[in-house]
């Protein structure tokens, strides 16, 4: 198969969704179409269901669980189907924010029942800044649900996205009889638990007088009534809107009962984003250039505490990754070659000799890699898009055992840079701060400083508000700011300029009074 044909067959892609709507359950139905597992159950969840309390199990269970399922690979009709797998626990948002930089599209998950969550929303948002296509999946309407549209209306208001319903359930709950594709003009009979797809029925049109037999004559008319009401509210579906963003095709269905996911696949393959250019800060890459070049959105640390290897998992953007060659670390100005890329096929892992754009190879890693590396075959760039976001909880990390000092310290910097949270300096007293977006955070930095480097850490609390990155042309205003806020200002890690605001009021004041300054909330400005 020539280069261009790799690059179309694939998709690369993640599904997003708040905690229990189905994701896990979406995951695997996929999986089994593309006959990459045989048995349900195969694909684990990585939810930690307790939010703030210890659970050192959980921690560990979750990181075995998300090296596992970090990547699925899957073969579908010809196609290369990567999904990559992003944490449901809100405390790891930051974690899926960095796997969204890596998708070329998204699917996400609604529970009939619920509507839209907050979980969906936030990520949702990270999806509009990068006008990522997104698919939307209506899943458990074999459970009692919202009026359809009540959740479509719910899903442009929330997701701020135009929406177009590719099928109409019939019924919910107990009487979900199954769903009307608008697509491809048929109906696909509910039946629980399918061990394999059916047949749909070819219905040319819902006024064929055939439906009334099928599904009984009230449900038939109530069926022409939404779609006729659908079709003139919803416009047409169009992929070119679809690409860009502004439109989101909707399916109904039940995950776990393997229903309307073979109708979510087969759109999804025939018009999801074949792999995309990715913006550096000097140029655009295209997937089909010749050179290889790709970029590290994710580190995992081994399991294995006596061996401090890591997996540095790398996005190809463009050319064709090989196994042992020689590939420039752009930040690093050195040269490495990879003797066992790994590739990720379902559960399994298995080295590799050659990638395409859209794979995620895994690359062993002693130390070298950080969040946001490049590779390349030579060429000096860098990949946009990998920011951190601003911590909204803070501690200060003192050492609790004096001996181990340098394991402390080696393992904070370690931690950083698989990106587990952010570490800021302060100017004013010289301590360090730890930031992260959830509490779990803390634990899990306690809990692997412990085991992994032997280290002891204690943590204090700091009253603040948010970190912000600033920035200014008016370097006077800026040496002033820095003057007045002496007791507020930070590094972070690469020695940029952070304000640490206690409350939010200090931060408007700060905002009114330096207007030539720039207050930024992500670190990628
Ligand atoms: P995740 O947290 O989004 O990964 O959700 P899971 O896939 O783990 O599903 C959460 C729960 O909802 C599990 O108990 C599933 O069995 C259940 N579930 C998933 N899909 C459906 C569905 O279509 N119908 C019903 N009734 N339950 C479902």
């Amino acid at each position: 198969m020539g280069f261009t044909q790799e690059i179309q067959r694939r998709r690369t892609f993640a599904i997003i969704s708040h905690p229990d709507a189905g994701k896990t359950t979406l995951t695997e139905k996929l999986l089994l179409f593309g006959g990459a597992i045989h048995v349900a159950g195969a694909v684990k969840s990585n939810k930690i269901k307790k939010t703030a309390t210890s659970d050192f199990m959980e921690i560990e269970k979750q990181r075995g669980i998300s090296v596992a399922t970090s990547v699925m690979g899957f073969e579908y009709n010809d196609h290369k189907i990567n999904i990559l797998d992003t944490p449901g626990h809100q405390d790891f948002a930051e974690d899926t924010f960095r796997t969204l930089t890596a998708v070329d599209s998204v699917i996400i998950v609604i529970d009939a029942a619920k509507g839209v969550e907050n979980q969906t929303r936030k990520l949702m948002e990270v999806c509009r800044m990068r006008n990522t296509p997104v698919m939307v999946f209506i899943n458990k309407m074999d459970r009692p649900s919202k009026d359809p549209f009540d959740l479509l209306e719910e899903v442009e208001d929330e997701l701020k996205i135009q929406v177009r319903p590719l099928s109409w359930p019939i019924g919910n709950g107990p009487s979900f009889q199954g769903v009307y594709n608008v697509f491809e003009n048929s109906l696909n009979l509910f039946e629980a638990n399918k061990p394999t797809v059916q047949e749909s029925l070819a219905i040319d049109d819902v006024k064929n007088p055939e439906l009334d037999n099928i599904i009984g004559e009230d449900p038939a008319q109530l069926l022409r009534e939404e779609i006729e009401l659908m079709e003139g509210v919803y416009p047409q579906f169009e992929t070119q809107k679809y690409l860009k963003g502004e439109l989101a095709p909707v399916f109904f269905g039940s995950a776990l009962n393997n229903f309307g996911v073979n109708e979510l696949l087969n759109c999804f393959i025939q018009i999801a984003p074949t792999p995309q250019p990715s913006e550096t800060t000097t140029r655009t890459i295209e997937p089909n250039e010749d050179k290889f070049t790709g970029f590290v959105f994710k580190i995992h640390a081994n399991m294995d505490p006596n061996h401090r290897n890591r997996i540095a998992f790398v996005k190809i953007c463009s050319g064709k990754f090989e196994r042992n060659k020689n590939y420039l670390h752009v930040r690093q100005g050195k040269n490495y070659k990879f003797s066992s890329p790994t590739a990720f096929m379902a559960e399994k892992k298995s080295v590799i000799d050659e990638a395409y754009p859209g794979d995620i190879v895994g690359l062993p890693d002693s130390g070298n890699f950080i969040i946001g590396d490049t590779l390349t075959e030579g060429e000096k760039i860098n990949f946009k898009g990998l920011p951190s976001f601003s911590p909204e909880l803070f501690r200060y990390i003192e050492n609790a055992d004096p001996m181990k000092t340098k394991q402390l310290n080696k393992g904070i910097d370690q931690l950083m840079d698989e990106g587990v949270a952010q570490l800021f300096t302060s100017q004013f007293n010289g301590r360090k701060i730890i930031g992260t977006v959830g509490a779990l955070q803390f634990e899990v930095i306690e809990h692997r400083l412990s085991h992994e480097y032997n280290a002891k850490c204690r943590y204090e609390p700091i009253n603040l508000y948010k970190a912000c990155w600033i920035r200014s042309e008016n370097t006077t205003e800026l040496a002033d700011f820095k003057l007045r806020k002496a007791q507020y200002m930070a590094k972070d890690k690469q020695g940029r300029d952070v304000f640490l605001a206690d409350s939010s009021y200090m931060l408007q004041l700060a905002q009114q009074n330096f207007t030539d300054i720039e207050f930024h909330f992500t670190s990628e400005f």
